[in-house]
């Protein structure tokens, strides 16, 4: 494409309300504008990018014998009520009716539409294994659209689904979406890293997110570089430390001590002289309606997606304050578990602990010489922490490391979560009913192509991967009004059309300077530039943007050298 008739409008600002380096160098590369919060458009450069990364992704698809089609975005509320998720699935869900007054939302995943589609058609077991997957547009209500497509409220998923007759035929479907899964990643060119993960609001047992790695991402990780054990913080585990003997005589007496106005874990500590390790924090959860008490070692955090997993709620939070006095008889900041008439639950941090402070559900009091068992019974112990530098891997003991991540994949087994509420059976081989069993795989569009950033770019601009560059080569004519260079610049032009090279011919009449400032911040990987001094020896140079080399080739040499060069870097992907 000649770059003088292209819509591609870069900039040197960097937008004030651009909070990541992606979403900065996305709006000055020309590949996306916003229309309004948390929707944009894309640019042809960027949509360009966005096709290469569906092209990877459809190829692996089919080639792990997936299938696509392409379902409504928008559906009807009877479904959401089938599931169960039209209560539940919050203000993410944006829901509007039609002129006839029937309600719908639009989708921001599709197991209601898949489910509905795939019962009415597969009947039996002859008809399954199917995996279908569609690449289409979401919608979520985020509650804080940011980082421009990363982050944002109309989305690009791929998202595929999968039936089997049986929970072994189910594992075989999820293992080949994370195979296929790891090679779309690879292809692009992308530092990435598959992590056990929660389920969120998809439902299901198990799931793997594929984390891109960056500093700047939204996620944390932990993974052991001995086992294979990676997770999502929210995840993470930690394991049930080994148990000292408890010796009764060690117990001191009960004892209340005023404590006015005290109320954190430090203030506690700085008031009685004890150290946070013997305090033990007791939170209130509110989980759909019922009160609970989690006791944590004072100098630990309580992972409340831990928490819900653990009761199984659909919903858990911090109670307010109101709820606090209702579930303790005393305000924030005094809950304790002497006395208390909730179910407590107790973190692993507190299974070796001895007269320890609590709150005694007094306001201003705090007891000291708490003891389980003896000041009060439990309903379990469990992992209820958020993992910390100084834990270890829970599978193989040796320390584990904390990197930062970006969510662009995520793969699930759902069981019979969504086919049992929606009654999506078939007849078995002996003729009997049974309920199909589903997986589902997603992948953000935009939000791979962002990560792609993050990870792949210098003070220039964007470093395109060979994969998902939008052109692979550009060539920069020095000066324009140079015939001898427009023409050699030309022929280049078409002898690199011609060998289907994607190639953008800056033939704007700018200063050389201006040029190749906007081919850097693009990130095309391979520039050519076309200057008189060179030419005169029969000569144009090559630039790498990745790695800034400079070399001077023939000119009956340079199609070929760059040939070569794409298509080393495009086999790799292969
Ligand atoms: P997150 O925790 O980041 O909100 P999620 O767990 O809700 O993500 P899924 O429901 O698993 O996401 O969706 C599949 C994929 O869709 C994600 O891995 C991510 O790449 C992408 N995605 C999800 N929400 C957004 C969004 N608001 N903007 C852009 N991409 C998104
Ligand atoms: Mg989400």
């Amino acid at each position: 494409m000649r770059y003088s008739e292209m819509f591609l409008p870069t900039g040197r600002e960097v937008p004030s309300d651009a909070e990541v380096i992606s979403q900065q160098l996305m709006i000055r590369a020309g590949m996306i504008r916003k229309l309004t919060s948390g929707i944009y458009s894309y640019l042809p450069l960027g949509y360009r990018v966005i096709r290469k990364l569906e092209q990877i992704i459809r190829e692996e698809m089919n080639k792990a014998g997936a299938q696509e089609v392409h379902m409504p975005m928008v559906q009807p509320t009877e479904l959401w009520q089938e599931s169960g998720r039209w209560e539940h699935y919050g203000k993410e869900l944006l829901r509007f009716r039609d002129r006839h007054d029937h309600e719908y939302c639009l989708g921001p995943t599709h197991e209601e539409v898949i489910t509905s589609l795939v019962r009415n058609d597969i009947k039996t077991y002859r008809q399954l294994p199917r995996n279908l997957y569609q690449i289409q547009t979401k919608f979520r209500d985020e509650v804080r659209p940011r980082f421009g497509v990363m982050r944002c409220r109309e989305f690009g998923m791929k998202d595929a689904y999968s039936f089997d007759v049986d929970e072994e035929g189910a594992e075989k479907s999820y293992e080949k979406m994370f195979i296929a899964y790891n090679n779309i990643f690879r292809r692009c060119g992308l530092k990435f890293r598959p992590v056990e993960a929660d389920s969120g609001s998809i439902g299901g047992k198990y799931s793997h997110e594929f984390m891109v790695m960056a500093e700047s991402g939204e996620d944390a990780m932990v993974f052991c570089e001995k086992c294979s054990y990676a997770a999502n913080l929210e995840k993470a585990e930690v394991a049930c430390p080994e148990r000292k003997e408890i010796y009764e005589d060690d117990w001191l007496s009960l004892e209340e001590v005023n404590t006015p106005n005290v109320r954190t874990i430090e203030e506690v500590s700085e008031f009685l002289n004890v150290k946070p390790q013997d305090i033990v924090k007791t939170l209130i959860f509110n989980a759909d309606g019922q009160q609970y008490a989690v006791l944590i070692r004072g100098d630990h955090e309580v992972n409340e997606i831990k928490v819900k997993n653990y009761i199984g709620a659909n919903e858990v939070e911090l109670a307010s304050d109101e709820i606090i006095v209702k579930a303790t008889g005393a305000p924030r900041g005094f809950a304790g578990p002497v006395n208390i008439k909730i179910p407590v639950l107790v973190d692993y941090s507190v299974i070796d602990m001895i007269n320890f402070v609590t709150g005694a559900n007094k306001e201003d009091h705090h007891f000291k010489n708490v003891n389980i068992g003896r000041d009060f019974q439990i309903q379990a112990f469990a992992d209820f922490r958020v993992v910390t530098k100084q834990d270890n891997c829970p599978r193989c003991g040796t320390d584990i490391k904390f990197a930062r991540g970006i969510e662009v994949g995520h793969v699930f087994k759902l069981g019979t979560k969504y086919s049992k509420a929606m009654k999506a059976g078939f007849l078995d081989k002996d003729g009997q009913e049974k309920i199909m069993i589903m997986g589902c795989y997603g992948i953000g569009i935009g939000r791979t192509v962002a990560a792609g950033i993050e990870q792949n770019h210098d003070e220039n601009g964007i470093i395109w991967p060979m994969p998902l560059a939008p052109y692979q080569v550009i060539i920069t004519p020095v000066n324009v009004n140079e015939e001898d260079v427009m023409e050699s610049a030309e022929n280049l032009y078409k002898s690199m059309l011609a060998g289907n090279i994607e190639v953008i011919f800056d033939d704007r009449d700018e200063r050389a300077g201006v040029k190749f400032k906007d081919a850097d911040l693009i990130g095309i990987p391979l520039r050519v530039v076309v200057g008189r001094k060179n030419l005169a020896q029969g000569k144009v140079e090559l630039k790498i943007r990745k790695t800034g080399e400079n070399k001077l080739y023939p000119l009956q040499e340079i199609v070929q050298q760059v040939k070569q060069i794409i298509d080393q870097e495009l086999q790799y992907s292969e």
